[in-house]
């Protein structure tokens, strides 16, 4: 440190105490990394930084607890620069120090500061003064991230001019911004006076600057910091542990879907899997839509075999097979005498599978009267035999299957809406084959095998090309189609391996354009697909059905409506 940088300080012209010039002030070491002022070690930080600063302040604490962080850090600052000051400095007055501590705000490059007014009166200690600061950084940089401020921001100017002129006249004052810059305002208006002037203001002022409620501000954040680690902690642990009840569930099911042959891959059909898994242990009604042949089945028996009603019985009905009054009292039973040829009394279904799952098979296909029934049995879990006069409390879960677009039905209004909700609590959709074609090869290769087996035939591989032609076509029958197709294929191989020539024609026909084809029409894509299966069985209207996943009846009366024949 040289002499001549705080030599200024010694001075006692007072004329010259207004003229502190920062390059007399400043001893700049550029080569030994050191900055110094007025004897102190400075660094220079940017304004942003600055404003960075206090913004993860702002962020992290609170604007309450920044603003007062803010204040402190600024009395101290303050402070210590006018003991600084004095110490080097001989002032005939301490309003000297006042006025340098302004200038050295300015020097700093924190404010230019313009100091209206000071009275001061030495007997009664009474002060005030009054400042306008141009050009504050700390307004600059709450403006850049914060915006308009509804309350002066200049937190650490006020914080610093309370702390130097405290320092300087030896008693408590207090800055207060009238106006901020920050607020909108051009300038920042400042008023400081001594406590007592500050009537009842005084004590929320004071309270601002108390380390002491800073402290307990911090333990309180401390505290809270701490719990919120702990719940960050617990929530971890509970993601874990839910993540290894997921994995076990996959390894479960994929278990499960191996043991049965059943080929699932894909993420497609991973997701399925996933999704039943979860569900089955719940006792909720669940509904697995997909085309025919998807696997449907699949997965409602996983459904029950994952669920605690596991031991109970697992019964299935499809919907579509029976007219009205048979599957009304093969689902609800009967009494002795209830119609003709009721000899006795019968359980329906819900009975049986009592304790167990009931499978309701193509249920977009039950008749208006029995859906009603159904609706009953499902809300009020108590059905009714035909004839019966009481109710009976049935402990059944119900699992639906469909390959129709129920949400249209029931818009259509051929499906009750109440039934559909109460059916569709949980949809699990199986996708079609060509949704999943990585299955494909490997769903070959199961068939094959058993396939081969079950005939005696060395039939072990198929033909690049036939897997290709395997691979490209559209499969409207789904997997049950494809099995059909390798078993003929197996049945047709001349050699150990199967050949385009041993597939179904229409897999491997260049896709012929019929017309319709492309049309999105639903009811002429209806109408395709009708005539497409009655062309596949030779006109054979039990087959066509099957594969068309509807009832021969239904069949029936869509041909007459389309005007087809077989
Ligand atoms: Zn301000």
């Amino acid at each position: 440190m040289t002499d001549s940088v705080s030599a200024p300080f010694h001075r006692s012209d007072p004329s010259s105490r207004n003229d502190l010039h920062l390059a007399e002030l400043l001893d700049f070491r550029p080569d030994q990394g050191i900055i110094r002022l007025h004897e102190q070690r400075v660094v220079i930080l940017s304004a942003a930084a600055m404003g960075l600063l206090r913004k993860e302040l702002v962020d992290t604490l609170g604007v309450d607890t920044a603003r007062r962080l803010l204040l402190r850090f600024g009395f101290a600052d303050g402070y210590h620069d006018a003991v600084n000051l004095r110490e080097r400095s001989t002032w005939s007055s301490p309003l000297d120090g006042v006025r340098a501590g302004a200038t050295l705000h300015t020097l700093e490059g924190i404010v230019r500061v313009d100091v209206r007014r000071i009275d001061r009166d030495p007997e009664s200690g009474r002060f005030e003064q009054e400042v306008a600061w141009h050009d504050s950084y700390e307004a600059e940089q709450h403006l850049h991230h914060y915006g308009k401020s509804a309350m002066p921001v200049c937190w650490s100017l006020v914080g610093y001019s309370s702390g130097f002129v405290s320092a300087c006249l030896g008693q408590e004052i207090y800055f207060r911004e009238q106006s901020c810059a920050g607020q909108g305002g051009g300038h920042c208006l400042a008023v400081g006076r001594d406590a007592d002037n500050w009537g009842a203001e005084i004590d929320s002022i004071r309270s601002d600057f108390q380390a002491a409620d800073l402290g307990h501000e911090v333990e309180r954040l401390r505290a809270a910091v701490g719990a919120r680690l702990k719940e960050v902690e617990r929530r971890e642990r509970l993601l874990e542990r839910r993540e290894r009840e997921l994995n076990l569930l996959r390894e479960r099911i994929n278990r499960h879907a191996a043991a049965r042959q059943f080929v699932a891959g894909s993420p497609a059909m991973q997701e399925v899997l996933e999704l039943a898994g979860r569900v089955a242990p719940l006792d909720t009604t669940v509904l697995v839509y997909g085309e025919s042949g998807t696997g449907k089945e699949f997965i409602v028996r996983l459904i029950h075999d994952q669920s605690p009603r596991a031991s109970g019985p697992f019964v299935s009905i499809n919907c579509a097979a029976l007219t009205e009054t048979l599957l009304e009292s093969e689902l609800f039973g009967h009494v002795r005498g209830a119609f003709t040829g009721a000899v006795r009394d019968k359980a329906g279904l819900f009975e049986v599978a009592r304790d167990g799952t009931l499978f309701l098979d193509e249920v977009g296909e039950v008749a208006p009267t029995v859906q009603a029934k159904l609706l009953r049995a499902l809300q009020e879990r108590e059905i009714r035999r035909v004839g019966a006069e009481r109710s009976i409390k049935v402990n059944t879960r119900v699992v639906a299957a469909t390959n129709r677009d129920l949400r249209a039905a029931a818009d259509a209004g051929t499906f009750r809406e109440d039934l559909y909700f109460r059916l569709g609590a949980f949809i699990i959709t199986v996708p079609p084959l060509r949704d999943r074609r990585e299955d494909i090869p490997p769903l070959v290769h199961a068939f094959l095998v058993r396939a081969a087996g079950r005939m005696k035939k060395d039939v072990r591989a198929v033909s690049a090309e036939a897997m290709s032609a395997l691979m490209n076509y559209r499969w409207p029958g789904n997997v049950r189609e494809l099995e059909h197709a390798v078993e003929r294929a197996v049945i047709l191989a001349n050699g150990p391996s199967i050949r385009v020539r041993d597939l179904p024609p229409e897999v491997t026909q260049k896709t012929r354009v019929r017309p319709g084809d492309d049309t999105l029409d639903l009811q002429q894509q209806e109408r395709v697909s009708i005539e497409r299966a009655l062309e596949r069985f030779g006109g054979n209207r039990r087959k066509a059905a099957e594969a068309l996943n509807i009832s021969t009846v239904t069949l029936w009366r869509k041909m007459k409506h389309y005007g087809l024949s077989a």
